[in-house]
């Protein structure tokens, strides 16, 4: 996504007049615009076609916009907007955790809906573009690159994960069992020492003294920190 108005939107409605009407409205804005009319069709969709944002009813037949967000809250950090009907169902939606950016009661107007979306979007795009800064180290998150002062450095994926997981949680210690899941995946079953490796050919990358590092330090008997 490279402006919110190009964005792609995946509506998932279960009442055919709402949806078209959602649907015509947000091409017309300028988006592109994926439907569904269950849970399970909306979650098939929002796998395959990773939309920008997601518009969701809470009301749907089968797989409910609850549970639908909460799975599609797990799997990434796609905005979702939930469209609720009924006083006892804001309840619901703001008292569980959804992880749901923001939601609008039924009836609600099409430009109040698009002023949400509008909101939603520029807020993700900003959480995504960022600039990840410690001292001289800079990485650029979205054009996947790092940079050493004026040097560009060549990561691999792994190594870029890994300084990005550092960088995110600055001046904190991350255990090697914690680099692990988050670089790597929970269900990884390689040597935990792989996270050493990594550490050795990012200092070497990026500190001046690799032996003695700058801003990659070792914290023994616990993990790494970076700062
Ligand atoms: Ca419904």
């Amino acid at each position: 996504m490279t402006k919110p108005e190009s964005a792609r939107i995946l509506i998932v409605e279960d009442e055919q007049i709402l949806l078209d009407l959602l649907a015509q409205h947000l091409q017309k804005e300028g988006y592109a615009v994926i439907t569904a009319q269950s849970g399970e069709e909306g979650l098939e969709l929002a796998r395959s076609q990773h939309p920008d944002l997601c518009v969701l009813d809470v009301m749907l037949p089968g797989l409910d916009g609850l549970s639908l967000c909460r799975i599609l809250r797990r799997e990434s950090n796609v905005p979702i907007i939930l469209l609720t009907a009924r006083a006892s169902e804001i309840d619901r939606v703001i008292g569980l955790d959804t992880g749901a950016d923001d939601y609008v009661v039924k009836p609600f107007s099409l430009p109040e809906l698009t002023a949400r979306i509008r909101a939603a979007l520029r807020r993700s795009l900003q959480r995504n573009s960022g600039l990840l800064r410690v001292g001289d180290v800079m990485l650029d998150l979205m054009a996947h690159r790092v940079f050493v002062g004026e040097r560009e450095v060549k990561l691999t994926p792994k190594e870029f994960e890994l300084l990005a997981t550092l960088m995110r949680n600055r001046g904190v210690v991350l255990s090697r069992e914690a680099l692990i899941s988050q670089v790597w995946g929970y269900d990884f079953n390689g040597d935990i020492r792989t996270v050493d490796v990594h550490i050795r050919w990012l200092r070497e990358k990026l500190e001046e003294d690799p032996a003695n590092p700058k801003h990659l330090h070792t914290v023994r008997g616990v993990g790494y920190r970076m700062d």
